[in-house]
């Protein structure tokens, strides 16, 4: 249905359209299957390690025959090289096969996707590669619902049951942009989930969020981070922590830095539970309430490697490079996703030997890139100490060298100093020689998705990143 037709009903006509678009996708998600994965993983995720690996080795067999007979790029690819399933013996033996770069999937997304089922018998994702030109993924019903089964065991480790009460903050456009009623939720009763705009969270509208989460009551808040975090500092700063009383935060989307977490963490009076994924498909990974980051052995195969493509150590970032068994549709067979990791040693307290993530540093596309430094993926540490009439900050690289700090701050009670340490901190990370300009806006502009990143590269010089690669030097 159009956006715009929409926007013009009743809000009980909205939210009955909510709840039927919310059927359908109930109905499609939700199925036999999904549930029948969903017991599957309850009882995997107590394997042993060796478990494990013989079912990755199982199911890579069976995801490279697929491929090599359903993918012509794939077909191609391993034909070139001489290779197919029966060279795999081992999870191990995925060391044999070529790895494909973004700029490979790109280039031959549409010879990658499987032709076995009609495309509009699938379902489309889209996601947005530096270039500016969309990548497309499709999925299958089933492997949508595989998606869906490992997200509820997720679920179901912090919050046991069914169709627990959810507030799902979303980017999608579900209340009028220029509606400023009141109402910024629609209800989606069929999966008991509350959807809340990302696109009203100005400062006035605040405390009617609030007061709608507070009587709704969510036994989970998940979605987009930095509007969940909106919500979380305005009540920080309004005495009103703990007023919720999830069992859980789950954000999506976005890199979370250790003071969000920590500042989402007291606002809730709960834990925030990291989650990886990602559009294209990639298996998953994500957090026990012990505070294991663990992959999901069961969803594919990460590896985090070097340059030269050897395997990193634990504690040692590098490049992760993913296989996704849920990937019939598109295939994604030891594909270079862009994010740089590292894996973590020893057992979780949890008693699940799904191996652990020490990190996800973030995408290579919103790193940084200096002359001096190279790349820098993270600068979390020059948030810290932030004082709280800071509402939003942006550091974006608009130039070779060249930064811009865009900050929000409260209508009373800033002064220019507040942002100095921010400016001297930011030198650190950057190196001495790069230009760092300091710019105080009204807001800071959503990304189409709904998204706030607090780091973003509006320079994308790709020479330079591949240089800064190849000289791969993190700055920790
Ligand atoms: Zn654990």
């Amino acid at each position: 249905m159009a956006t715009m037709v929409y926007h013009k009903r009743p809000n009980f006509i909205q939210n009955l359209l909510v709840s039927t678009q919310g059927a359908r996708i109930r109905r499609k998600r939700y199925t036999h299957h999904t549930w029948e994965v969903f017991d599957f993983l309850k009882n995997s995720q107590f394997w042993t390690q060796a478990q494990f690996e013989s079912f990755q080795a199982e199911r890579l067999i069976r995801l490279v025959r697929h491929a090599i007979k359903h993918s012509p790029y794939y077909a191609g690819l391993y034909a070139s090289r001489m290779l197919s399933e029966k060279d795999i013996k081992t999870v191990s033996d995925i060391k044999k096969f070529p790895i494909v770069s973004k700029e490979e999937f790109r280039e031959n997304n549409e010879s990658i996707v499987s032709t076995h089922i009609v495309r509009k018998r699938m379902w489309a994702a889209f996601t947005s590669g530096t270039s500016g030109v969309p990548l497309k993924a499709f999925f299958s019903h089933e492997n949508m619902q595989d998606r869906i089964a490992f997200l509820e065991r997720l679920y179901h480790w912090y919050s046991p049951g069914k169709w627990r009460k959810r507030a799902s903050f979303t980017g999608k456009l579900i209340v009028d942009p220029e509606d400023s009623s009141g109402t910024f939720h629609r209800y989606n009763y069929c999966i008991n989930q509350q959807l809340y705009s990302s696109h009203h969270l100005s400062e006035n509208n605040l405390a009617r969020y609030v007061k709608d989460l507070t009587k709704f009551a969510p036994d989970q808040i998940d979605g987009i981070a930095s509007a969940i975090y909106v919500v979380a500092d305005y009540m920080l700063r309004n005495g009103q922590a703990g007023q919720l009383k999830p069992n859980v935060v789950i954000p999506t989307s976005e890199t979370i830095w250790p003071h969000i977490r920590e500042r989402l963490e007291k606002a809730f009076g709960c834990k925030m539970a990291n989650q990886y994924g990602s559009q294209e498909g990639a298996p998953i990974a994500y957090e026990c309430p012990a505070g294991g980051f663990h992959i999901s052995p069961e969803s594919g195969i990460f590896e985090i490697l070097r340059t030269d493509n050897s395997s990193c150590k634990p504690g040692e970032p590098g490049r992760m490079v993913v296989t996704s068994f849920s990937s019939e549709g598109t295939p994604l067979i030891r594909y270079d996703i862009g994010d740089v990791a590292s894996w973590r040693s020893g057992t979780c307290s949890c008693g699940r030997h799904m191996p652990m993530l020490e990190t996800i540093e973030g995408r290579l596309d919103d790193m940084f890139f200096t002359t001096e430094r190279g790349i820098v993926p993270r600068i979390d540490s020059a948030f810290k100490g932030l004082p709280s009439v800071i509402i939003a900050t942006q550091i974006a690289q608009v130039g070779q060298d060249s930064f811009e700090v865009r900050i929000v701050p409260q209508k009373n009670g800033y002064y220019p100093k507040y942002a100095d340490s921010i400016v001297d901190h930011l030198y650190d990370y950057l190196g001495a020689s790069v230009d760092i300009k300091l710019k105080v806006v009204e807001g800071i502009s959503r990304t189409r998705g709904g998204k706030l990143p607090a780091m973003v590269n509006e320079y994308h010089d790709q020479d330079m990143k591949i240089d800064a690669l190849s000289s791969w030097n993190i700055v920790k």
